[in-house]
Parts: structure tokens; C-alpha cells; sequence
């Protein structure tokens, strides 16, 4: 099937793409068109227009500050992949964007456009939600903060309000002894994740945080992690309160990654 009509905007600046969405309450922001291409083809999402963002300079900026990046949200996967901006973690975020499905989608899909499609089985949201990061929107009010956490709300939902555009995410800078594991279980390279789990330990500044992902709903976030870190059978109860509980498999799945993602903070995430 073809996308329905629509009209087209690149919008030079993020003020302009945020008149053009609120204006017309029918049109959608695009940047990669990896998640939101394919839904206009099977006609799941019918916009007026589509305001493309993937180029507005504000949204490829990168700005390194003491304490973290605030990257801009048309940054590409391929960009994280190749290290063409920098890494406030000991090469967490590298590794991570490698491993997203192949290098054609890295090379257009965007850090932005992954968090607000929200699936809870893709990378950026369960591995950045692990790392503490925030996202910065821009809409027809101002602009606002979200603990990323707060931002993701399920399954391909978030706190973006009407004519919003997310302009950036902040990755807080972990201590070069933090400690990282992530682990993703899929049918086939390449394809989602049927579960995964990002883990981060950085002793140095007092953090630990798991976060589980490819979950029907909410990820499942801790943050006081040290002691599931030390025993991973005290998550149970957090599991099964989040819902996991319903399908053993499933739960069995989540189980076995978790196990592995904390096995990977000692076997992998060395300083760099
Ligand atoms: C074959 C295939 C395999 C894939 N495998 C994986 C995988 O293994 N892991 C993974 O994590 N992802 C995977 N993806 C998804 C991919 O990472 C997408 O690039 C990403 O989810 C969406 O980014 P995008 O820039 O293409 O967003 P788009 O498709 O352009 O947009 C997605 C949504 O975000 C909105 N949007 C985009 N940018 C903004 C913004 N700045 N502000 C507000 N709203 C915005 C759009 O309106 C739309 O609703 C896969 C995609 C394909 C096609």
C-alpha cells in the first residue's frame, strides 16, 4: 500500500517547525522515517503534513557540558555508532547504537524520533532511561524537562503534548569506572527485542539503576539497584507488581536477559 496525501514542510528553525504544528493539529514531525515511514505506507498514521526536522540546525547540534551531552534530536544512530559526537560514558552509547537493526536504518534513524515512537522493545529508550537521561521539548507554551522515565508512559506513548517537538536529549557524564550491561534477546539479528535489560553501576558517583524494556508496557525502572544487582531474585516482586507475571515464557525470557545483563557489567564494561 502507498502513504495516503499529505503536504510537506522543512521548517528551518525549531520555532517555525512548532508554528507549523500548531497550526494544523494534522501534522506530524518526521526525521528518519524509519518507524514512521512504514505506518504511513500501511496507513496507520494519516497526517495532514509532515514537518520534517531531520535538518534544523538546532536539532543537530551537540553540546558537551561538565556534567553530561545534550544532543541534538535528529543526531542519527550511525552517528553514535561511528563516535562522530562525543561519548559522556565509557563508550556505552557506541556500542548501543550498533547494535540497531542494520546500518541503512542507523544511517537515517534519529535519537529523537526513536524515543517518541516509544516502543518499548527499541534501544534508545530502555539503554538512555538506564544512563539517567532527560529530554528537552519545545512547543507553543515554552519549553520543558522530562526525566526520560516520566516522558516514556507505555507502548508507543508518551508525555509529548500537542505541537511539542522533543529538540534534544541530556546523557548525564558517567565516572570512567561505571560499569555497563545490556542485553537484548531477539528472534533474528537485526529484528526488536523480545526482552531486554540495560543495567548501569557507577559506584564512583552513587548510582545504579536497572531498567527493563520489550515489556507490553511501561519499562520497569530501579533505581536504588544495588542489592538486585548482588541478587537478581530480589526483582521478582518488581516483575510480577509490573504485570510480568502473565505469560511464564515471557517471564522466564525476562528473567534469563536480566541475569545476563548483570553478568555483562563484569565481563564487558571496562573503562575506556
Ligand atoms: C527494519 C527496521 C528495523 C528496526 N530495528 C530496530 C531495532 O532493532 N532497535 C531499535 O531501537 N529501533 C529499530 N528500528 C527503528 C529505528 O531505530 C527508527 O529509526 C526509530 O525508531 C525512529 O527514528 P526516526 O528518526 O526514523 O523517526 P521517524 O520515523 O521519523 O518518527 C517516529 C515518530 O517520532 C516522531 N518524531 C520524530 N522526531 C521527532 C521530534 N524531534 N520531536 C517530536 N516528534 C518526533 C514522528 O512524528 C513519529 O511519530 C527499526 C526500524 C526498521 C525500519
Amino acid at each position: 500500500m502507498k502513504a495516503a496525501r499529505f503536504d510537506y514542510l522543512r521548517p528551518a528553525t525549531v520555532a517555525a517547525a512548532v508554528a507549523a504544528l500548531d497550526e494544523d493539529h494534522g501534522a506530524k514531525p518526521v526525521a528518519g522515517g524509519q518507524s514512521l515511514g512504514p505506518m504511513l505506507n500501511l496507513r496507520l498514521a494519516r497526517p495532514s503534513c509532515l514537518v520534517d526536522v531531520a535538518k534544523i540546525p538546532e536539532l543537530r547540534r551537540v553540546e558537551e557540558r561538565a556534567d553530561g551531552v545534550l544532543y541534538g534530536a535528529a543526531i542519527t544512530h550511525a552517528e553514535f555508532e561511528d563516535s562522530a559526537v562525543p561519548d559522556p560514558t565509557p563508550g556505552f552509547l557506541a556500542r548501543v547504537a550498533h547494535g540497531i537493526a542494520y546500518r541503512a536504518v542507523r544511517n537515517r534513524g534519529t535519537v529523537g524520533g526513536s524515543l517518541v515512537h516509544a516502543d518499548p522493545a527499541a534501544d534508545w529508550p530502555t539503554t538512555l532511561t538506564a544512563l539517567g537521561a532527560r529530554v528537552v521539548l519545545v512547543g507553543p507554551d515554552g519549553s520543558r524537562e522530562l526525566a526520560l522515565e516520566d516522558f516514556l508512559l507505555g507502548a508507543f506513548s508518551t508525555a509529548l503534548m500537542e505541537g511539542e517537538l522533543v529538540t534534544g536529549v541530556f546523557v548525564p557524564r558517567a565516572s570512567t569506572s561505571a560499569r555497563f550491561g545490556y542485553r537484548k534477546s531477539c528472534r533474528k539479528v537485526g529484528e526488536f527485542a523480545e526482552a531486554m535489560c540495560a543495567v548501569l553501576a557507577d559506584d564512583a558517583r552513587g548510582i545504579h539503576r536497572l531498567v527493563v524494556g520489550a515489556t507490553e508496557g511501561r519499562h520497569i525502572v530501579v533505581t536504588e539497584a544495588k542489592a538486585v544487582l548482588v541478587d537478581p531474585s530480589l526483582l521478582d516482586v518488581r516483575l510480577v507488581a509490573a504485570g510480568l507475571d502473565a505469560e511464564p515464557a515471557t517471564l522466564r525470557l525476562h528473567r534469563k536477559v536480566i541475569r545476563q545483563a548483570i553478568e555483562a557489567l563484569e565481563s564487558e564494561s571496562l573503562p575506556a
